[in-house]
């Protein structure tokens, strides 16, 4: 699939989601992928996706993989959902996370 399609569609379906864990007020952000959650980051720039370690980190062809650039659209948009957590929760949903990934 075209990768500006596959950003829209990310959007679209309402697949970018943040996480606020209180009372610190850390904001965590996850896109919803076909197999697995991803966790996503601006600055700096990270994804735990194969993609962005082959080829944003060690190939350097490209800065961002389709992840982060629909981080950045749905910021953009405005299209995300929120959910909120307390800061006890924080270890576990990243590990949860992490541990799922495909
Ligand atoms: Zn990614």
């Amino acid at each position: 699939m075209e990768e500006r399609l596959r950003i829209k569609l990310i959007v679209d379906r309402n697949a970018v989601k943040r996480h606020i864990f209180l009372p610190s007020n850390i904001e965590v952000w996850t896109v919803v992928g076909d197999e697995c959650d991803y966790l996503v980051n601006e600055n700096p720039l990270f994804c735990t996706c194969k993609d962005f370690y082959y080829l944003c980190l060690i190939k350097k062809r490209k800065r961002m993989c389709y992840h982060l650039k629909a981080l950045s659209l749905a910021k953009r948009k405005g299209k995300y959902t929120t959910y909120y957590f307390n800061d006890e929760e924080l270890n576990l949903f990243i590990k949860s996370i992490l541990s799922s990934l495909k």
